[in-house]
């Protein structure tokens, strides 16, 4: 079950606010601007789900907080309800042409208001399981490559600001090929759901990520964890998947299904992400696959 949702409710009038408060505290956690600027500043340190905005407020009215609120990066997903007094055809058409989704002239009919707020979450509920569901690798169910590439910028920046070590694996099956020819892709595809399942029960720290990155090669992303820390868990998940003990008569490295790490650690500095940091680790793993598989390599910095 997810949180319940967060509807930021502008209004200047106490009054108003209480009644919206009371209307839909059942449906979701409700907060409160009493002008303008709060509401800028709640909407973005508080991320809520929808917003209820007021269109006549004294010293900046809904229609200018709406386009403040579409103008920065941090609040033009939020959608925006407004509740207004002004009730003509010309006044809800630039409501809606400013991007608001809904228009509800005051004075409001409860019931109205608390329908077209739950149509309104449903549908922030289902874009954001479509999100999720693009971010899904369908085979192992866990992140992919482009949830992968999402989250190492946001942690890159993360570690960039507080000048902390961003560590990074990439992990690859040993002679997978072999497998599949020898057993078949379905029996191929049930070895990475194992290791995905497996890697993603060791790590699980707010912000470290298990992905599959393509293939047979997965990625393990650990922001504020420095080298020695990260070659350790590189050893466990390493030790981990040989202990599953999954027969693989065709490999030259073992009579059971083993992977090869390489990882690379590195303070990021700026904002974008720098290829050294892959290529690093990238570098490494081919070094523990010359080296004879079923190994750790981190890469010297
Ligand atoms: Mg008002």
């Amino acid at each position: 079950m997810t949180a319940p949702h967060c509807v930021l409710v502008v209004d200047d009038e106490k009054q108003n606010r209480e009644l919206l408060t009371e209307l839909l505290h059942d449906e979701c956690r409700v907060i409160l601007a009493k002008n303008g600027f709060q509401a800028l500043e709640r909407a973005s340190e508080q991320q809520p789900d929808l917003i209820l905005l007021d269109v006549l407020m004294p010293d900046m009215n809904g229609f200018e907080v709406i386009q403040r609120l579409k103008n920065d990066d941090r609040t033009r997903h939020i959608p925006v309800i407004f509740v207004s007094a002004l009730d003509s055809p010309s006044d809800e058409e630039r409501g809606l042409d400013l991007g608001a989704v809904d228009y509800i002239a005051k004075p409001f009919h409860p019931p109205i208001v608390r329908k077209r707020v739950r149509n309104h979450l449903l549908s922030v509920h289902h874009r954001r399981l479509l999100e999720n569901l693009a971010m899904i690798d369908s085979l192992t169910e866990i992140a992919n490559r482009r949830r992968y590439d999402t989250q190492l910028e946001s942690e890159w920046r993360r570690c960039a600001r507080s000048g902390s070590p961003l560590s990074l694996m990439i992990i690859d099956v040993d002679h997978f090929k072999a497998y599949n020819d020898n057993f078949g892709h379905a029996a191929g595809d049930q070895i990475l759901r194992s290791i995905a399942l497996t890697m993603s029960g060791q790590v699980g720290r707010p912000g470290d990520l298990v992905a599959r990155y393509g293939g047979e090669e997965f990625a393990v992303l650990l922001p504020l964890t420095e080298r020695h820390a990260a070659r350790l868990m590189a050893e466990e998940l390493r030790g981990r998947i040989e202990d599953l003990h999954i027969p693989h008569p065709h490999s030259p490295v073992a009579p059971v299904v083993t992977v090869s790490i390489g990882g690379m650690t590195l303070v990021p500095k700026g904002g974008q992400v720098l290829p050294e940091l892959f290529d690093g680790a990238d570098a490494a793993l081919y070094v523990a696959k010359r080296e004879g598989r079923n190994r750790v390599v981190w890469q010297e910095n």
